[in-house]
Formats: structure tokens, sequence, C-alpha cells
């Protein structure tokens, strides 16, 4: 599957006792993606910003528990998501309330989705600076990074991916303890959030001056402590990269030493080589 592309979901026909809005209702869109057969799709169809909000139809959307709903157009959601267009032109109760109510997503991640949708960017919320002790910055990038799989947006989840490795390096950041918590009790097993928290953590432990702050070696010491599943990833991806011939991580203590070895051997080699030239002896 191509993750470049986003995503169309299209409905596969419901069953007779489950038809339109206001009769007989569907409430529930628990199972919502099971009743629909995904395609591909190059490019979604998308208008200029300001053309969604000439309508008179817009959706309450309430988050996790909080009471506030956020208001947008329906053509808008629809158009991005395509578990809106479902749960509003599918037949559910949604379709009639145009209330939707995302229970499970974390509040947090909202407002980055409304960034997306608005801008089709997506940008860190928090400041960079190293010196204010932050260990939930990557957090709204992880929630928005969940929602985006439960609303079907496969671009936003990559591009939360990316942000978060950004984020990570811009400030030589590791993940936090409730970082790998949330994203390892939310996501599923190996995703790509999970992964870039274990190669961020792997290249700290690999890269010769990451721990020359004793206060990075805590930090790091903390996190890998953080959810048992995450230890053993790391362990594994650490125990897999001695195994690598060469590497690209910068300073890598593994690769480096064992490069040193190999060009002091070759050193030796040549000289040995010299030496049996100058004797007249045939190397062999
Ligand atoms: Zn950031
Ligand atoms: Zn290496």
């Amino acid at each position: 599957m191509d993750l470049d592309s986003d995503m169309e979901y299209q409905v596969v026909s419901e069953s007779d006792d489950e038809t339109g809005c206001c009769g007989k209702m569907k409430n529930s869109l628990s199972g919502i993606k099971s009743q629909f057969k995904v395609h591909e799709e190059e490019n979604l169809n998308l208008q200029s910003i300001d053309k969604y909000f000439v309508t008179n139809n817009f959706v309450s959307i309430f988050v996790g528990d909080v009471e506030q709903p956020w208001v947008l157009p329906e053509k808008l959601l629809c158009d991005h998501s395509p578990f809106f267009q479902a749960a509003l032109k599918g037949g559910f109760q949604e379709s009639c309330t145009k209330e939707v109510r995302l229970r499970e997503a974390n509040p947090l991640g909202f407002p980055l989705f409304v960034q997306w949708i608005l801008t089709r960017r997506l940008r860190c919320p928090e400041e960079h600076d190293l010196y204010v002790a932050d260990v939930d910055h990557c957090l709204p990038l992880c929630s928005v990074y969940v929602l985006a799989d439960m609303l079907d947006m496969k671009k936003l989840a990559m591009h939360a991916v990316d942000q978060v490795r950004r984020c990570m390096s811009l400030d030589t950041r590791l993940p936090s303890i409730e970082e790998v918590t949330y994203v390892y009790d939310n996501t599923m097993e190996g995703s790509s959030m999970q992964e870039c928290f274990v190669d961020e953590m792997v290249v700290a432990f690999l890269s010769k001056d990451s721990f020359a702050d004793t206060n990075r070696e805590m930090l790091w010491i903390e996190a890998v402590g953080a959810n048992r599943k995450f230890h053993q990833d790391v362990m594994d991806a650490i125990k897999e990269h001695t195994l690598l011939e060469v590497c690209s991580v910068k300073e890598c203590s593994v690769h480096k030493d064992r490069n040193g070895v190999r060009a002091r051997r070759l050193v030796l080699e040549r000289r040995k080589q010299r030496q049996c030239k100058g004797l007249g002896i045939r190397h062999v």
C-alpha cells in the first residue's frame, strides 16, 4: 500500500434494517471501518478553504470528555476524512444530529487535526527551547497520530511521525515516559510512531557522545523502563544493529570501533607486505 496517497472508503451496500437517516438509524460508529471497502486515490479533491465556509452545514465534534464542541463545515470534514464521510453520509444517527462524539480521542491532538484540514500543514505547537524541561513536548503530535489513524487519514499520520522525528533531532530530545506510555497503549504493535521512538533510542545509545550529559543518560533509562514491550523493542534493535556490516549512524560507537580495528589490521598487513617485498619474499 502506498502510504503517500490518501485513502478513500466506499460504502458497501448496507443491510435493509439499517437504512436511512431519521428512520431506523444506525446508532453506533463502532466497527465503522469494517463496513467500508478500501481503495487508493492519488489526490483528494479539495476546494479552496474559503469555499468550505460558505455554508450553513456545520458539524459539532466533541473530543474526549470536553464539553465544548469544535464546530466545523461538514464538507471540509468529509473531504478530508473517510471516517467523517461515513459517519455523516452513511445513515448513522450522526447524519441527522450533526454531532460526532470522539470519546476515545485525546483533546490534545485535535487542534493539530484542525490545523491540517485548514492548511494541509502540520507544525509542532510547542516551543523549541533546550533550557525548558518539557517532557510532554511530542504528546500533541502523538495524539494527532492516533486520531489520524482513527479518522483514516494516512498522510496526516505520516506527517505526525515526521514532525516528531524533527522535534527530537532539533533538541536532541528523547521520548518521555508519558509519550512512550501513550504511544504503546494507543497504537498497534510495530506502528510507525513506535518505530520512530525505538530509532531515536537506538541512535542515542549508539552515538558516542550522546551520554556525555548524564541527565540524558537518566532520561534514556527512564524512557526504556516506561513500557516492557518498548524495552524489548529497543534491546532487539540494538542487537540487530551490532550485526550490521556498515551503518549510517554518526559517531556510532559499535561501528567506529569496528572500523578502527579493521583500519589497524589493514595498516599492519600493508607493513608486513612492504617488509616481505624488501626482503625479496613473495607475500602469500
Ligand atoms: Zn516540537
Ligand atoms: Zn553503527
